[in-house]
C-alpha cells in the first residue's frame, strides 16, 4: 500500500503530533522524544523514545485488535509515525491500577507495591489547566462527557485491555502496575459513532516493573531521576519483540 503523506499539523501535545492526510478520516500520529512530568514542570528529552513508543504501541494495538479491542491504529508508516483513524477524544483519562503506585499511593497514603485485590479504575477529567482532576461516573454523565452507553463501553474495554496486557506482559517477565487509556468516537463528528481506543500504550503511559527484580522500566525513571531512562524504553521494546 502506498504511504500516505502527512499534510497539516492539527495538534501538538507533549509527546506526539497529529497531522492530517488527504484521507479525511485518517491522521498521522508522530512520536517525539520530548518528555514532560509533573504537569510539564519537568521537561527533558529521552533519546529515541519516539521510535520505541511508536513500535511498542503498534505491537500492543495489534495484540488488542486480535483480542477484540477496537483501536484507532491502522498501520505503521515509519520509525516515528503510525497511521490512525481520526477520533473525537472523550475528555476522560481512564487509569487502570493493579498495584498501588504514583497518584494512588499519594492520594491514599498507601505504600507503593501493595497488590490490589481487584483492578481499580479511575477517571480523570482531561484538562491541563485544572491538572486533570479525579472524577467519577456521575461527573462524567452529569457533565455529558460521555453517554451512559459510551461509559459502559469504555469501562468494559478498559478491563479487557488490562486482562490482555497483564497476561502478555507476565509472559515476558514484566508486571503491569498501572496505565492510562484514552478513548474516542469514530468517525469524528458523525451522528452515529463507535468507541475506539486511542492515544498510545507505552512506557510513557504505563508503569512496568521487572517481575523478578522489581526494577522500574518506564517513565518513572525520568520522573524520579533514576538514570538509565533510554535503556528502560529499549528493554521494554526488546522484551515485547521477543514474545512469540
Ligand atoms: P498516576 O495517576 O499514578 O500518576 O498515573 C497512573 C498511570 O497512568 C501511570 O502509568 C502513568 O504513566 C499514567 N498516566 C496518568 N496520567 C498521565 C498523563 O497525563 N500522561 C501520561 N503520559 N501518562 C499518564
Amino acid at each position: 500500500m502506498k504511504t500516505l503523506q502527512k499534510q497539516d499539523k492539527i495538534y501538538e501535545g507533549k509527546a506526539k503530533i497529529l497531522y492530517t492526510t488527504k484521507r479525511p478520516k485518517l491522521l498521522v500520529q508522530y512520536f517525539k522524544d520530548d518528555a514532560t512530568a509533573f504537569d510539564a514542570t519537568k521537561r527533558g528529552t529521552i533519546v529515541e523514545k519516539g521510535i520505541y513508543n511508536n513500535k511498542i504501541s503498534q505491537r500492543l494495538f495489534e495484540l488488542l485488535k486480535k483480542e477484540g479491542v477496537p483501536t484507532h491504529f491502522v498501520r505503521l508508516l515509519s520509525d516515528r509515525e503510525m497511521l490512525v483513524k481520526k477520533i473525537e477524544i472523550v475528555p476522560v483519562e481512564v487509569t487502570v491500577r493493579n498495584i498501588v503506585a504514583g497518584g494512588m499511593s499519594k492520594m491514599l497514603g498507601l505504600e507503593e507495591g501493595i497488590v490490589l485485590e481487584r483492578p481499580v479504575l479511575e477517571y480523570h477529567y482531561k484538562n491541563d489547566s485544572l491538572h486533570d482532576p479525579l472524577i467519577n461516573d456521575d461527573h462524567i454523565l452529569a457533565l455529558k462527557l460521555a453517554t451512559p452507553k459510551e461509559l459502559a463501553k469504555i469501562k468494559k474495554l478498559s478491563h479487557k485491555v488490562n486482562d490482555v496486557l497483564r497476561k502478555f506482559f507476565a509472559e515476558i517477565g514484566i508486571t503491569l502496575v498501572d496505565f492510562k487509556l484514552e478513548f474516542g468516537r469514530y468517525p469524528a463528528g458523525a451522528p452515529k459513532t463507535t468507541i475506539l481506543l486511542g492515544d498510545e500504550i507505552s512506557p510513557d503511559t504505563c508503569r512496568f516493573w521487572d517481575s523478578a527484580t522489581k526494577e522500574k522500566l518506564d517513565k518513572d525513571r525520568f520522573r524520579r531521576d533514576l538514570g538509565n531512562v533510554e535503556e528502560a524504553y529499549k528493554e521494554i521494546f526488546r522484551r515485547i519483540s521477543s514474545h512469540a
